[in-house]
């Protein structure tokens, strides 16, 4: 089958997917982006990902590039003639293309919109989240607006690249305090000594991620108490349990920071629990 990619408005073969070369994605990092998880053939908290996604926009002046029903148009025809049942759906949209300038009033197009659907074998997601995964930490090396969704993804990139050359498959940036703020493209939790679950409040530093909110919903629905607030790798390394969240991970454990065991080392039974209680919670929506 021909993987099809949506460009500005057409359905393109994979190869023929192309954008500008003058794009202010491609030049500054100036696009935003949302991945949303397909699960069952439905698309996962796709009203909280599209709301973030106007947010970000608004918060870096870019247009809305299209309607709430064109966006819901686009992405359900993306997946269809991808035939994605289980995956990701990626959205990205750029400031639009111009003669390169720091100012935006050079910018020729509209926004450029891109919808991209992707397989993810779920039967691997799911050996992942049975062993647990391992994470590094590290110095944040981010801006000061990580709380808007854009694209400029190269610390988080490079900081996974480190992450696998030291065998883990996620980083967790430490601030100037020495407290956790997030991994590379997810959210850190803790479950504490007194079974609280703890996760850094959602100011610019971090992404609010949807996963993360979601999580919420269910913390809340079991009656599990929850403290938004920021943690140290210490407090992580004596936590009973830890855990990362994101749409493409959903709730996934972490058994080992930095090399040394947390809890027993292997994945612990709350974070078993909000896993397989994730999607009685979160939206799911018909293609
Ligand atoms: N933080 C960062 C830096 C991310 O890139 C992501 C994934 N996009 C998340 C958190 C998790 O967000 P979500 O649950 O919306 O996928």
């Amino acid at each position: 089958m021909t993987r099809t990619v949506y460009v500005n408005g057409r359905y393109q073969p994979y190869s023929q997917a192309l954008v500008h070369a003058e794009d202010r994605g491609f030049q500054f990092g100036d696009a935003v982006y949302e991945v949303c998880e397909i699960t069952g053939g439905q698309i996962i908290d796709e009203t909280r990902h599209m709301a973030r996604l106007s947010r970000s926009l608004a918060e870096l002046g870019i247009a809305e590039p299209m309607s709430p029903a064109a966006w819901r148009r686009v992405m359900r025809e993306t997946v269809r003639r991808n035939r994605v049942r289980n995956g990701a759906l990626y959205i990205q949209v750029s400031r639009g293309a111009g003669p390169r300038d720091f100012l935006f009033a050079g910018v020729e197009t509209p926004p450029t919109v891109i919808c991209i659907a992707r397989t993810v074998n779920p039967a691997k997601q799911a050996a992942a989240a049975e062993a647990g995964i391992s994470i590094i930490t590290m110095p944040e090396m981010r801006w000061a607006r990580c709380d808007i969704k854009t694209v400029m993804l190269l610390p988080a990139s490079l900081a996974k690249e480190k992450a696998k050359a030291a065998g883990a498959q996620e980083a967790w940036f430490v601030d100037a305090q020495g407290l956790i703020l997030e991994g590379g493209s997810s959210n850190a939790w803790i479950v504490n000594k007194d079974n609280r679950l703890v996760t850094r409040p959602a100011d610019n530093a971090i992404l609010r991620g949807i996963t993360r909110t979601t999580l919420i919903d269910l913390l809340t629905r079991d009656g599990l108490s929850l403290e938004e607030r920021a943690f140290s790798r210490d407090e992580a390394l004596a936590a009973k349990e830890a855990f990362i969240t994101s749409a493409t991970n959903l709730v996934m454990p972490v058994v080992k920071i930095d090399g040394q065991a947390v809890g027993e080392g292997v994945p612990g039974p709350v974070v078993g629990r909000l896993r397989a209680g994730f999607h009685e919670v979160a939206e799911a929506a018909a293609l």
